[in-house]
């Protein structure tokens, strides 16, 4: 896969589940990597894990939700690696109720940092993409976009970001930059063991009942979403924008 060496990437949410092993697949290609995550603790781990492996990696402690401190992370990336142009949009967060329990703090956490966060990151890193004339951007959508129960925040950002990533591939496009949507189907991720757990099931438990559902008999793995990033951010994909790539094993929704 061509073109990838030294380029400055983000990544959001990267201090566990599929950001973490995304950004370590993007390092391991020769990318330098700023983990942008809320949790200080966990993005330093991902990018001490990155250096032993001879990697390039910051860790970057900002909320997506907040504009000053997505501009001063963006600031900070800058400085200290140089311009990013190529962002992946990970950080996510579920907050789950029926819509009669759901409070107006689960609506708007949900969309903030799933939804406003990317549109966040996209304004603050596109001058340093298009001065490039070159950029990537990546944003993690959800096979819940197609609805799902008690998820109407998480299911409506994730619809959102398919329409923000359309959006702003006709926008940016002229300007050299791609932007692409992951909609992973059940990948097995701190996220969906705290689902598990709230439902009072164990983590495995949900595991085999998903796998059995699926067609590839298995739930998903970071590593399943991290390689179709790793690509959409390759020179290989110039000619793919716009597009949300559902990777979910054959469910169909
Ligand atoms: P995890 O919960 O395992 O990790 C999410 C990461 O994002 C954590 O490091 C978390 O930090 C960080 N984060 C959360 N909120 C913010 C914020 N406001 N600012 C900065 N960082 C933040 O999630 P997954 O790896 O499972 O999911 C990654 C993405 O993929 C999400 O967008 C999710 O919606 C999406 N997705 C996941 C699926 C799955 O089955 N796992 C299926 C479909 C989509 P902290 O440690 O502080 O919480």
């Amino acid at each position: 896969m061509s073109g990838l060496n030294d380029r400055v990437a983000i990544v959001t949410g990267g201090g566990r589940g599929i950001g973490a092993v995304t950004a370590s697949r993007l390092a391991a290609r020769g990318l330098v990597i700023a983990i942008v995550d809320r949790d200080k603790t966990t993005a330093e781990s991902t990018a001490d894990a990155i250096r032993a492996a001879g990697g390039d990696a910051i860790a970057v402690q900002a909320d997506v939700a907040v504009p000053a401190e997505v501009a001063a992370a963006v600031a900070r990336v800058v400085a200290e690696l140089g311009p990013p142009t190529v962002l992946v949009n990970n950080a996510g967060i579920t907050s789950d109720n029926p819509l009669d329990e759901m409070t107006l703090d689960d609506w708007d956490i949900v969309v903030d940092v799933n939804l406003r966060g990317p549109f966040l990151m996209a304004q603050q890193v596109r001058p340093h993409q298009a001065r490039a004339g070159w950029g990537r951007i990546v944003n993690l959508s959800s096979m819940a976009a197609l609805g799902t129960r008690n998820q109407a925040n998480y299911c409506a950002a994730k619809a959102g970001i398919q329409g923000l990533t359309k959006a702003l591939a006709i926008e940016l496009g002229p300007e050299g930059i791609t932007v692409n949507a992951v909609a992973p189907g059940y990948i097995a991720t701190d996220m969906t063991e705290a689902a598990a757990v709230r439902l009072g099931v164990k983590f495995e438990t949900v595991q085999r009942t998903v796998a059995a559902q699926t067609p590839v008999r298995r739930v998903g793995q970071p590593a399943d979403i991290a390689a179709i990033i790793v690509f959409l951010v390759s020179d290989d994909a110039g000619f793919i924008t716009g597009q949300t790539i559902s990777a979910a094993g054959g469910l169909m929704g």
